[in-house]
């Protein structure tokens, strides 16, 4: 039995990466502290024969027995705002955390892939985003502790592959969505949808002409899967080209829950990107990998996920007057 580490394991895609693995046959190794995770999202696999979750900091050293055959690194806080309130543990993460990692990937021998992001490419002045292009980020605005982390991140990956031989993949995650993303994490999906099925207004940040494209979790986790069994090791998009603004998305929500709400205007935060859209023709190419699932039906299985939580997790309020990211 294959046997594969899995960090990040309790936050949304990290979960599901453990149960595509574990349905492929992999004794899979979960490991979380929590900091932006749910113990909800891995608790069906807590009797799990083939599952273990280990409670650890990635950012301390890992003392991993046993052997291993593969790493998946996606422990990061991943939302703006996550990454605004907790800023150098998210630094921390994607350096430290990365670093450990790949020292442990290289003592058992094991091929890791880690979790990059369409953010490296900052505000982009190339459209769509092809791998080669270097990105524009500001280092020191309120995005670069995410950001500069994880180019960081891919760069010591690099080193490790080049200098010491390991075998690493890079994944350039676009926005992914689904069941298991937290409601409160202040990105646009659990956002709007939140404020849906609340009854309150649906707020659009800056004039809602930035573009966003949006992947499935399924079509996500297909991707890396291929990728990280695949033999290339330069950095991967994958994410769904299909574009939309910020402004026609909240209006296909409006549609999409019967929400009698209506869209409302606020501040657009520091260095948000204006546009946004994966090039995935290397996906394709490499991996013989494309998205299979619509924006409609992904929607609506989420907006089904949304609707089922209690009502406490409906009404609680983590971020609600966390206004930090939109003040320059
Ligand atoms: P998430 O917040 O749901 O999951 C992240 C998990 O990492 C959480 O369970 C959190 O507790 C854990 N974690 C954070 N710091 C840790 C640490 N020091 N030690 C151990 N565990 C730690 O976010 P997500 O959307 O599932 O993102 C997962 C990964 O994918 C991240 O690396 C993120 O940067 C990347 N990514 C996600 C998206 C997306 O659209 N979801 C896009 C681009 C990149
Ligand atoms: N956004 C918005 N209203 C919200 C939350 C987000 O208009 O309540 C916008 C945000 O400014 C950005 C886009 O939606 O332009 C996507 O934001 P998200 O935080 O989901 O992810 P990002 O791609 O910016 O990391």
């Amino acid at each position: 039995m294959k046997k594969i580490l899995i960090t990040g394991a309790a936050g949304f895609l990290g979960s599901h990466l453990c149960d595509r693995f574990i349905k492929e046959g992999y004794q899979v190794f979960g490991m979380d502290n929590f900091i932006t995770g749910d113990f909800k999202n891995i608790s069906h696999l807590a009797d799990n024969p083939n599952f273990e979750f280990i409670d650890h900091d990635v950012t301390e050293f890992i003392d991993f027995k046993g052997d291993l055959d593969y790493i998946l690194h996606f422990a990061s806080p991943a939302s703006p705002i996550d990454y605004l309130k907790i800023p150098i543990q998210t630094l921390k993460v994607g350096s430290l955390g990365t670093h450990n990692l790949l020292g442990l990937a290289k003592a058992k021998g094991a091929r890791i892939l880690i979790a990059s992001t369409s953010e490296i490419y900052g505000d982009p002045l190339v459209h769509p985003q092809t791998e080669d292009y270097y990105g524009n980020v500001n280092t020191i605005g309120p995005r670069g502790v995410y950001d500069e982390a994880k180019r960081f991140q891919e760069s010591i990956t690099m080193a490790y592959h080049t200098f010491h031989g390991v075998e690493t993949r890079i994944v350039r995650i676009f926005n992914t969505y689904g069941p298991r993303m937290r409601l409160n994490d202040g990105r646009v999906i659990p956002a709007f949808m939140g404020q849906a099925l609340r009854g309150e207004d649906l707020t659009v940040f800056g004039d809602g002409s930035q573009t966003r494209s949006f992947c499935y979790v399924d079509d996500q986790v297909e991707g890396i899967y291929r990728l990280l069994l695949s033999d290339y090791s330069h950095p991967v998009n994958i994410g769904n080209p299909h574009e939309i603004s910020i402004r026609d998305f909240a209006e296909e929500i409006i549609k999409l829950t019967g929400t009698t709400q209506k869209v409302i205007y606020k501040d657009l935060p520091v260095n948000d990107p204006m546009q946004r859209q994966p090039d995935i023709t290397l996906a394709k190419k490499i991996l013989g990998w494309e998205p299979k699932v619509d924006r409609a039906e992904g929607m609506k299985i989420t907006f089904d996920y949304f609707k089922s939580l209690t009502e406490e997790e409906l009404y609680k309020s983590e971020h609600k007057d966390f206004t930090g990211f939109i003040k320059e």
